[in-house]
């Protein structure tokens, strides 16, 4: 019985590399039966804005597994990236990256190397939710979530179980963002505690990324949220020689999709040099989540092999003897090597029943006690004071209609502006008006949403140009909100 996979050829080099990964699957006896769709640029400029057409999803939705080459996403403007939509439609929260060293065969700084990064993949600035305030000032909210870090954390943790890894490290940078990194990390302490057997500890991002450069033996499993992990996982699959070697396995609880962790290298396209072993490698991972273990290891050693006896495509070629093997020649290569096992690097083997991949389930918690106690206003006011400001708004404070606030502060970027702020401190035209509900003894108060429509309204009258509010609130009676910088 063949199991059928979705296959996605791509933009740039993805033609040349899957056209490269299907030689080599077929020729290794894989039982796959290919679905082709379209996905990326020829479907966004047939007018599919989303890049991907309602067929492909249905595809999708049947096979369950989808073996996609890389697509290009425009830069500053244009579609949305299709990647993401992929893994956020269809859930796949765990973005599974193994980055390893093949010293001395591919040059690399560090000849002990083999680690795995499981990126959280569906949060975090990666919700694309951006807006453009004011004349001077965009915005991108950044969403972590407790169910979401749950999950991730608990991935890796299982992951590293199953595998029989010794250590998962998490890293954010919960000391600048204490709530939103501070969660994923608080749920990193809960989770780990799950798991005594495994050792853990945190790095602050940017340390982090620095000791992955210079260090990466001392990593084993890492987990951390997405834009991290997708810088990390560039920085760690390049430093064991080439971004062009690491696959990645997209995993949620319905679907799974494989593919290289490079772009569609549109500098390169169409020269039949990209190396396809990043892409051939996630194929490997598909053929084990899809239970052909023999010959994924048969796959995966005839690619050691390969890689043990000098043959390389143009990027790992430089500065050698020799000539660089193009795509489909490399593949040749490691087709006439099938059977074969490497000889210094270590073989691998799959087992015949793997562990049972990990799919933890968030179970939801009882809803906190919530209050709300004030609002930010966000105002859009350009050239003013801060104090003029102020002035302003706290005249807005007393009038009859929301009874009760107190004007409590304004930052400009963050940083506190009123009261007492600095001369020195660069302000654009983007204000947060803090205020808090207060009762005729000036004593904090509970407020509604009437009370914020209220205040909202008095702005409204004096032409005040709000952007956007946000409820400040306690959950079981601890703010849920942050401090100004410098409050
Ligand atoms: P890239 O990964 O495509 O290329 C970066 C550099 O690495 C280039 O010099 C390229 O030639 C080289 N490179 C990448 N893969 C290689 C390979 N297999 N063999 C040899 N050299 C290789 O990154 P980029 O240039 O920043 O992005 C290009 C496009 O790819 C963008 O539109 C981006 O949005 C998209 N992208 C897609 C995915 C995906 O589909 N999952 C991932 C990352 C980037």
């Amino acid at each position: 019985m063949k199991t059928p996979v979705t296959i996605a050829y791509g933009d740039g080099i993805g033609p040349e590399i899957m056209t490269a990964t299907l030689r080599m699957l077929e020729a290794a006896g894989a039982q796959i039966e290919p679905e082709v769709i379209e996905v990326g640029e020829k479907v966004y400029k047939a007018g599919h804005s989303s890049g991907i057409a309602s067929e492909a999803w249905d595809s999708l939705r049947r096979t369950k597994v989808f073996l996609k080459a890389p697509i290009t996403t425009p830069s500053g403007g244009g579609y949305k990236s299709l990647n993401v939509t992929i893994r956020k439609t269809l859930g796949l929260y765990a973005n599974v990256r193994p980055c390893v060293s093949y010293a001395p065969f591919v040059p690399t700084p560090h000849p002990i190397m083999d680690l795995v990064i499981i990126r959280e993949n569906e949060e975090d600035l990666y919700a694309g939710i951006e807006h453009r305030q004011t004349d001077e000032v965009f915005q991108c909210l950044k969403l972590i979530t407790r169910p979401g870090s749950e999950k991730i954390v608990r991935y890796a943790f299982e992951y590293a179980r199953a595998n029989g890894r010794r250590r998962v490290t998490c890293m954010t940078k919960d000391n600048i963002m204490k709530m939103t990194d501070g969660l994923f990390r608080k749920v990193f302490d809960e989770v780990r505690a799950e798991y005594a057997e495994i050792e853990t500890d945190h790095y602050i991002i940017d340390i982090g990324t620095a000791r992955m450069a210079t260090r990466p033996d001392r990593f084993d499993v890492v987990v951390t949220p997405n834009l991290y992990g997708d810088i990390l996982s560039d920085v760690a699959a390049e430093i064991t020689g080439s971004v062009g070697l690491a696959p990645s396995a997209n995993i949620g609880e319905h679907v799974a999709m494989f593919e290289a962790i490079h772009g569609s290298a549109p500098d390169i396209a169409g020269r039949g040099i990209a190396n396809p072993s990043g892409l051939m490698l996630a194929a490997v991972m598909m053929l084990v989540h899809v239970r052909q273990p023999q010959v994924a290891a048969r796959l995966h050693n005839a690619w050691l092999k390969t890689i043990e006896d000098g043959i390389y495509t143009a990027e790992l070629q430089q500065g050698r003897l020799g000539r660089a093997f193009g795509s489909f020649d490399f593949a040749s290569a490691v087709i006439e090597r099938l059977g074969q096992a490497p000889a210094k690097l270590t073989p691998v083997q799959y087992a015949e029943t793997p562990a049972a991949a990990p799919k933890p389930t968030y179970r939801r918690r009882p809803p906190a006690k919530k209050e709300i106690v004030g609002v930010d206003v966000f105002v859009h006011a350009p050239e003013v004071s801060a104090d003029y400001l102020a002035g302003r708004l706290q005249t807005l404070t007393h009038q009859p209609k929301p009874a009760g606030f107190q004007l409590q502060m304004i930052t400009n970027r963050g940083v506190k502006v009123w009261p007492g702020g600095f001369p020195e401190t660069f302000c654009t035209d983007h204000w947060r008006c803090r205020f808090v509900g207060v009762d005729a003894e000036g004593q904090p108060r509970p407020i509604s949403h009437a009370d914020i429509v209220a205040l909202l309204h008095n702005l409204e009258d004096d032409r005040l140009d709000f952007i956007k509010t946000e409820n400040l609130c306690t959950f079981d009676g601890e703010p849920g909100y942050a401090l100004g910088q410098g409050q």
